[in-house]
């Protein structure tokens, strides 16, 4: 458990995760920054239906062995950089020893436009509270992006459950708080997908969540409109569910646009949009559950890869 690591020292030597040779010996493998030890955790394949995808190696902590206090991979030291960067409690606060991080809505347009008019909104969950106050989308944003990736490069949600809470606010404006399994859905994970379908088509959700994924496609299908579609993951039976993430900029375009196989993670409000059914050439069925987002900021989304470190 605790944040996986793309480099150790063995021999005093630095070794990096993808010069590891499965087929040679090494002597000790040693956390880099402390002397805790570290085992290699070899890359899998994983068959998500349309196609297969290699889960990463890394290394990991020994079984009982712990960081030293200070080390930068511990869970603990990251999370307190990232509160020390985000310096403002209403984005990112301490209670009770646990850190709470504000699940924010992200909407269009400029940061002065946002906390207007709200209670012109229809629809629950569109308080005031969840969406990004005045002047500190940039702030947030940045918050959130390294939660996401710090969330990417541990193990399990257990790594972070009992050291953050994520809050929310429902229709009454009373803060409750999401769980993290109900926050973070990984491609990766054999029921993730399966678990996002049904929490998405079995009620109404209004807080953001994560989805990690493949990137299958990328395309402007209208002139200053884009797409990027994840790679659909094999559901129950005939279920598949596929994930489109919408935009207008182009920043993130130009970012990502020759991307297609690398792994990435959007932060955004998505929905279940239709399901729809598709009869392969060998006459099988398959029922595809459409679920969208949409992304405005380009921290809503990441990269993820053999060089994404804390
Ligand atoms: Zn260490």
């Amino acid at each position: 458990m605790g944040i996986k690591m793309n480099k150790v020292r063995c021999n005093g030597q630095e070794l990096k995760i993808n010069e590891y040779d499965v087929n040679k010996k090494y002597g000790d493998l040693k956390c880099y920054y402390c002397d805790a030890n570290v085992s290699f955790v070899n890359s899998h394949e994983r068959d998500l239906g349309e196609r297969k995808i290699i889960v990463q190696k890394y290394f990991r902590l020994k079984g009982g062995e712990e960081h030293r206090q200070g080390c930068k991979y511990t869970v603990d030291g990251a999370i307190l950089n990232i509160h020390a960067d985000c310096a403002d409690d209403e984005l990112m606060s301490v209670q009770d020893n646990k850190y709470v991080v504000r699940l924010m809505i992200v909407s269009q347009g400029e940061d002065k436009k946002e906390s207007k008019n709200l209670s012109d909104e229809s629809g629950h969950g569109k308080r005031r509270h969840n969406y990004i106050p005045r002047g500190k989308k940039t702030a947030y944003l940045s918050t959130m992006n390294q939660i996401m990736k710090l969330r990417a490069l541990v193990e399990c949600n257990s790594d972070l459950e009992d050291k953050i809470n994520l809050q929310y606010y429902d229709w009454k404006d009373n803060p409750y708080l999401v769980p993290w399994k109900n926050f973070y859905f990984d491609s990766e994970n054999e029921n993730d997908f399966s678990r996002l379908r049904r929490y998405l088509t079995n009620k109404k959700v209004y807080h953001p969540i994560c989805v990690v994924g493949y990137i299958k496609s990328i395309s402007e299908y209208q002139t200053g409109r884009f797409c990027i579609k994840y790679e659909t993951v094999s559901d129950e039976e005939n279920k598949r569910v596929a994930i489109a993430v919408y935009f207008e900029n182009n920043q993130i375009y130009e970012q990502f646009r020759d991307k297609s196989d690398c792994k990435i993670i959007t932060y955004a409000n998505f929905r279940f949009y239709q399901e729809k059914e598709w009869t392969a050439p060998d006459e099988r069925k398959f029922i595809y559950y459409n679920i969208t987002g949409n992304v405005y900021d380009i921290r809503q989304m990441l990269l993820l890869d053999d060089e994404t470190t804390v």
